[in-house]
């Protein structure tokens, strides 16, 4: 995966003591089942690996290494430190066995624009697809992961709009079935992405059964084809 930062501030270290991931590697290990992080190359050609998990340790972005989605179970050797992020000068200070994630700075627009965020997860899943039936906080289509561009979009959502920070969530419209969700705990950042997932693996189930009355299920104002539900079935079932 590219990376779009200049991340060569890396000290290499032994692996993190298992204390360190005790909270947040078993919400990594269950996202990676679901397939919500991991490998993927027909789905995302363009980033096949993707997924990433971090938590605020002191004044650090504790964060999964650059490239270790696919690996199935992580360890201490897949995690990061990042001590400094420069986002003005697009850089990170870190240290750690592994690189931090290509995805830092959208992490770290998140801890710097929410107060009381101490988790941030961000996953890839088809069934977040239709987010257009939701009015939910969403970035522009033409910014893509990693970018000044993200950074400003995310800086949009979350100081110009009060209301999105209690969502925490945002999708990322130009990022493949990309969505950020965020929380003071990894219990709540979790919970925000469940039910986000369950809400749209619902409507799809009652749209593709019951397609006749669409608008008992839809959202007000919103539409989509027996053919968008259709895909969408076919690939939440692969
Ligand atoms: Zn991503």
């Amino acid at each position: 995966m590219a990376i779009k930062f200049d991340n060569t501030r890396h000290t290499f270290t032994a692996p993190f003591d298992e204390s360190l991931i005790a909270i947040i590697n078993p919400y990594r290990t269950h996202y990676h089942k679901k397939k919500w992080i991991g490998e993927n190359r027909i789905l995302y050609p363009k980033e096949p690996v993707y997924g990433n998990l971090s938590q605020i340790i002191g004044e650090s972005i504790f964060i999964s290494g650059s490239g270790t989605s696919s690996v199935e179970i992580a360890d201490g050797s897949h995690y990061a430190m990042v001590e400094i992020v420069n986002s003005l000068e697009n850089w990170v200070k870190s240290y750690g066995p592994v690189k931090p994630s290509s995805e830092t700075m959208t992490h770290h627009s998140v801890y710097s624009l929410v107060d009381d965020a101490k988790f941030v997860f961000h996953s890839h899943y088809p069934g977040w697809r239709i987010h257009d039936l939701f009015d939910l906080p969403t970035t522009h289509e033409d910014a893509d992961y990693g970018t000044q561009f993200m950074a400003e979009e995310f800086e949009r959502l979350l100081l110009h709009n009060k209301i999105n920070t209690q969502q925490r969530i945002i999708i990322m419209a130009g990022h493949e079935d990309g969505i950020v969700t965020w929380g003071d705990s990894a219990l709540t950042a979790a919970f925000v992405m469940h039910q986000y997932a369950k809400k749209c693996e619902i409507l799809i189930g009652n749209l593709f059964r019951d397609y006749e009355h669409k608008e008992k299920y839809l959202p007000k104002g919103k539409d989509i084809s027996f053919e968008k539900v259709e895909e969408m079935k076919i690939l939440l079932a692969a």
